[in-house]
């Protein structure tokens, strides 16, 4: 066995022990291109940690991804905005940047079922999770209900807290169910919580005037909760036919 073997498998133990992917992937190749362009050993050196830093950042975002637990990843670059009335893809595309997330404000898509709400709801998350942003997918009925399963198990809190450390919490189909007293409770805590402190997504179907039908009439809870939630929001519209009716009806003409 050559020295190099030796060396070379020495290192490839190294980065097990140390976990630098990027450098097991990378360090030999580079090590050629090195050899063969003469570059100084720090330039050697930088190519590799560079490559160790990527592999990282991109290992970072797909995690992001995967516990987003986005239904299926919709992406912007597939959103057509022609289709859509109500949504400016200047806009859309300056939400894409993230400043909402920091700041933290929240977003409302409201519209009828097929006009893209939770499309974009989607993409904007995923665009988040390139900026290694925590988010979290969910919907209402889902989330009331495992909120009510949390506080009957008695880890209500522990939940509470889990949910408060992500970035963005996508609430998709606010309206489709109504929530009883308690459920609506949950929900108007969980909105007060993030408040100023996280950035949330809300998707649905109803208009602000019929959102009391979902918290079991409750005038004053529907109308705190709506205050919070659009205080330092984005409002976006959507209007039109459902593009997948569309897309039947263009596909059958
Ligand atoms: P909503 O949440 O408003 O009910 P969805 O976002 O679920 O609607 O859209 C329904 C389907 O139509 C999805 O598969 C979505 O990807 C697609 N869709 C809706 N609007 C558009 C659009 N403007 N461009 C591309 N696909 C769209
Ligand atoms: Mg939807």
């Amino acid at each position: 066995m050559s020295v190099a073997t030796v060396t070379h498998d020495l290192i490839v133990t190294q980065t097990r022990a140390l976990k630098l992917p990027g450098v097991a992937r990378t360090f030999d190749s580079l090590a050629r291109q090195a050899r063969d362009a003469h570059w100084p050993h720090e330039d050697y050196l930088h190519e590799v940690l560079s490559a160790e830093q990527a592999s990282r950042h991109e290992s970072v975002i797909r995690q992001r991804l995967r516990e987003a637990r986005f239904p299926e990843v919709k992406t912007l670059d597939t959103f057509d905005f022609t289709a859509t009335e109500g949504v400016s893809a200047t806009q859309i595309h300056a939400l894409a940047r993230g400043e909402w997330v920091t700041a933290p404000e929240n977003l409302i898509l409201a519209g009828p079922i097929g006009t893209g709400k939770t499309h974009l709801a989607i993409a904007l998350g995923v665009e988040a999770t390139k900026q290694k942003r925590r988010v979290l997918f969910t919907r209402a009925a889902d989330l009331v209900r495992q909120l009510l399963e949390a506080r009957d198990a008695r880890e209500l809190t522990r939940l509470q807290q889990r949910l408060l450390r992500v970035d963005v919490l996508i609430v998709d189909e606010v309206g489709f169910v109504p929530f009883e007293r308690v459920g609506g409770e949950l929900l108007f805590n969980l909105i007060t919580d993030r408040y100023e402190r996280r950035a949330t997504v809300v998707t649905t179907n109803l208009a602000f005037a019929e959102w009391v039908t979902v918290f079991a009439g409750d005038e004053k809870l529907t109308t705190a909760l709506l205050d919070r939630l659009a205080h330092h929001a984005t409002v976006i519209t959507t209007k039109g036919k459902s593009y997948r009716m569309r897309k039947r009806r263009a596909s059958a003409s």
